[in-house]
């Protein structure tokens, strides 16, 4: 095995390889453009980068489009706009149908040289006898009829045969069962249109691309594990240069769907609105719920070379997330739309004050801060109150509970009393103040079960509460320099990624900060 553990975990330095050559490491990132870009893909992309980057080698960027049927330009916009995103740059770009005319003559190399041939035996069939070790009656065709039975399947007349390997169908390895190399699919394809009519498998395409490319080590997860020997197998038989397989865990998270496949139905059957949906596991998606892309590289390298694959909390990524938002983090007020006065019976002028955005931070600048006769406070807090209480509000002072009553609270304003200890902290605005609605929306996983289970309809398992959406009131003075995608910190409400900024208001997503509920 070649991606031995060369590592420490946790650190900086936690992915190494056994034999990688300073200056000469080529690695790839090859998704297939059949979707956004998820958390599991950002490991990948990540790990692929930073390998790449410790040796001072190369990291080569490839859309992997053997499968017309699931794959367009949306996807691949998409998914060069996420690497942005997340600060990955590639040495080059290309797509694995580049290459589509080179690897059809490889698989003519491989029926002449009776490494390949064509099967037409039906779907079943073929997957009882690769269950059972049995061989298809047409591997004993000859290179002539198996390169007639070919061109059947280049043109069209024939739809559905496949080419298959000539491994070993007794093989412990099922993957060395003579797996699947071409198969027929009338799909246009979104860059090749209908010039070809059959496509490569991965199994094919990839070590051919690799030996091609230059890449010298392939990372791929784990469960790929069995292909690895169907990889060389198939360079070999082609007298290719092999890259080396670096093993590496896939990334598993709890509530979690990660397949392309079951979020496109998500899409598709609109329990979400679109990759991007705050609930969705994709880039886009955790940005917009408020996850740094800092935490995240954190939360990569963190496990590094790690072999484990056992399903992480989200929790875990929440608590890093916060470590880094916590610090820089503008603070302001909101107060929920059932709110309720305060009249401060000693204050009849109103003022305006500068307040710190961040108490901890002077860097984070200042806010103007409106101090009237009446604020608005909190329905929960005014029903906490007792008469004679002494409450502090927040960046203002102590007052005393003097009255409570349905039309609202009475209370008079101690600026001499700089006792804080013990005494409840309210937020509060002036009611002149908090004129402009904003939604605040809190998100929940979208599965209820926490390990779904291969098989599983995910539709079974939907969370009815996992958008929840509520107003409330801030003050627009304040917010006038708050942008879209900005991070801040609602006081006692929590922290939000700013998800857009329009005329009625801004919409904030508030970012869990990884205390269980
Ligand atoms: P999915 O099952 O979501 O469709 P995939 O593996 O088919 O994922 P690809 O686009 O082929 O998706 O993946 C591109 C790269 O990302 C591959 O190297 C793959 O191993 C890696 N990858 C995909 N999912 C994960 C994951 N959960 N954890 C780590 N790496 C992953
Ligand atoms: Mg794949
Ligand atoms: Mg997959």
């Amino acid at each position: 095995k070649v991606g031995k553990k060369t590592g420490v975990q946790g650190t900086a330095a936690s992915f190494g390889l056994a034999d990688g050559k300073m200056g000469e490491v080529v690695t790839r990132f090859p998704p297939e453009p059949s979707g956004y870009l998820h958390i599991g893909h950002v490991k990948a992309a990540m790990l692929n980068h930073y390998v790449a980057e410790i040796y001072k080698g190369k990291m080569l960027f490839r859309l992997d489009d053997t499968n017309p049927t699931k794959e367009n330009i949306e996807f691949v916009d998409n998914i060069q706009r996420d690497l942005k995103t997340l600060g990955i740059t590639w040495s080059s770009m290309s797509y694995t149908s580049d290459h589509f005319d080179y690897i059809m003559q490889c698989a003519e190399k491989m029926i002449r040289e009776g490494n390949a041939y064509v099967d037409n035996s039906d779907v079943n069939t073929m997957r009882d006898q690769r269950l059972e070790g049995i061989e298809s009656a047409c591997r004993a065709n000859s290179v002539e009829k198996n390169l007639e039975m070919w061109e059947a399947m280049k043109t069209g007349a024939d739809q559905t045969c496949v080419l298959r390997a000539k491994i070993d169908m007794k093989s412990p390895n099922g993957t060395m069962r003579d797996p699947v190399l071409y198969r027929y699919s009338g799909q246009a394809h979104h860059r090749t249109g209908t010039k070809y009519l059959i496509y490569p498998t991965y199994d094919l395409a990839v070590p051919i691309v690799d030996s091609i490319e230059g890449v010298t080590h392939a990372l791929r997860t784990l469960e790929f594990q069995d292909r690895n020997e169907q990889y060389q197998w198939i360079a070999q038989a082609l007298g290719l240069r092999c890259a080396k397989v670096v093993e590496f865990s896939r990334m598993n998270l709890v509530n979690t769907v990660l397949s392309k496949r079951k979020l496109q139905k998500f899409v598709d059957d609109g329990i979400v609105d679109g990759w991007w949906d705050p609930r969705f596991p994709t880039v886009q998606g955790i940005i917009r719920r408020g996850l740094t892309v800092q935490a995240l590289r954190e939360f990569v390298v963190s496990q590094g070379q790690s072999r484990n694959s056992n399903y992480m909390e989200w929790e875990k990524l929440w608590v890093l997330n916060k470590k880094i938002i916590d610090p820089i983090a503008p603070r302001f007020v909101g107060i929920e739309s059932d709110m309720v006065d305060l009249t401060l019976t000693n204050v009849d002028s109103t003022v305006t004050e500068s307040r710190p955005l961040h108490k901890k931070n002077p860097a984070v600048g200042e806010k103007s801060v409106l101090m009237g006769p009446t604020v608005v406070i909190d329905k929960a807090d005014a029903t906490s109150f007792k008469v004679g209480e002494k409450v502090t509000l927040m960046d203002w002072g102590n007052i005393v509970i003097e009255e409570i009553s349905e039309t609202g609270v009475k209370a008079r304003l101690t600026l001499e009393d700089t006792d804080f200890k013990g005494t409840a902290k309210i937020t509060w605005l002036a009611k002149e103040a908090a004129t402009q609605p904003a939604t605040m929306i809190k998100f929940g996983h979208l599965v209820t079960k926490k390990i779904p289970e291969d098989g599983d309809d995910p539709a079974d398992f939907l969370n009815p509460e996992s958008k929840v959406a509520r107003t409330i009131f801030i003050d627009p003075k304040q917010f006038a320099g708050v942008k879209k995608g900005d991070i801040i910190q609602i006081e006692r409400k929590g922290f939000c990624y700013v998800d857009e900024v329009t005329e009625v208001g801004p919409v904030l997503h508030l970012i869990p900060d990884g205390r269980k509920e």
